[in-house]
């Protein structure tokens, strides 16, 4: 890709503060755009508005900005664009590519296979709704594909989508669109060409890129950052370990992050965040990105 046609992006859930681990790919994607003069956009995915936390989208824009992690163009929001999600779900239902489905929780429970992520759904409502049943989600029609993902850190992956998801909901019971659906939408119609995210987001990767095949979608390249986890190897963010990070002293967990994303330290200590991004954009190197988890101990501080 020419330098001037990179967009990459960074897409935070307004659940809260920003942590650690979402600094990380705010961090990573901020860098590999920068470094390739590229534009760096901020979506706020607030599509469900249970989890959705007032006031949160605007703490984790204005701790961006502490960060010296200035965004390009207007910040969309998720909750506003239902209109292109709504347009995908209907281009995939004329194309008999997703089917309604009134299976609930329990139900999929009991007669669900196990899979990584839970019982895989068995396909009860496939070939059409069961007699006096009335749709609650809608599905995609998963049929027995590989799919594979080439990841610029984490290498080439595979999936076999029917065994290891199944047929993905793409509009939820409770009426939301799901996150798989609108990420696809979004970063296409955002002409995003290079997405880099946290790990967690790895095995979500083979859906989505099958989703942009049934719709015809460009695909983007993927590259997952190393997940921060806490010592007892729970995910950061979900571990005790999760402290927001403090947006009156940045310096520290910028060169904390910079350095277990695997780059080179600084020439010269910085004066202040915009000094630390010029001095540290020339030198990224995402062939330097490790692969591994971090483990933060709880005896480590993030920031000094
Ligand atoms: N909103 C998602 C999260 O905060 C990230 C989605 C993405 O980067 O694709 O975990």
């Amino acid at each position: 890709a020419s330098s001037s046609s990179y967009r990459g992006r960074f897409a935070p859930s307004p659940t809260g503060p920003l942590h650690f681990g979402s600094l990380l790919a705010a961090i990573g994607s901020f860098a590999d755009a920068r470094a390739h003069q590229g534009r760096w956009l901020v979506r706020i995915e607030d599509l469900d508005s249970n989890r959705a936390v007032a006031g949160a989208d605007h703490a984790i824009l204005s701790t961006l900005e502490a960060f010296g992690l200035y965004w390009d163009e207007t910040v969309v929001y998720q909750s506003q664009r239902q209109a292109l999600y709504q347009h995908a779900l209907e281009q995939l239902r004329q194309a008999g590519l997703s089917y309604p489905c009134a299976c609930t929780r329990r139900e999929i429970a009991a007669r669900g296979t196990p899979g990584p992520e839970g019982p895989i759904y068995p396909g009860t409502c496939r070939a059409g709704l069961p007699p006096n049943r009335s749709a609650r989600s809608e599905r995609l029609r998963i049929d027995d594909v590989a799919q594979g993902v080439s990841d610029a850190i984490q290498g080439h992956i595979l999936q076999h989508l029917a065994q290891d998801v199944g047929d993905v909901v793409l509009r939820r019971a409770d009426g939301f669109f799901a996150y798989q659906l609108a990420v696809v939408v979004d970063d296409a119609e955002q002409g995003i060409h290079q997405v880099v995210r946290g790990a967690d987001l790895l095995a979500s990767t083979p859906r989505q890129v099958y989703l942009q095949r049934c719709l015809g979608l460009p695909q983007p390249a993927y590259a997952h950052l190393p997940l921060v986890l806490g010592e007892d190897g729970r995910k950061l963010s979900k571990s005790l370990a999760a402290a927001p990070v403090d947006p009156r002293n940045p310096l520290p967990a910028l060169e904390r992050a910079w350095c277990l994303l695997g780059q080179t330290p600084l020439d010269a200590t910085p004066s202040d965040v915009d000094d630390f991004w010029r001095q540290a954009i020339p030198g990224w190197d995402l062939g330097r990105v490790p692969k591994d988890p971090h483990r933060i101990g709880a005896d480590e501080a993030l920031t000094p």
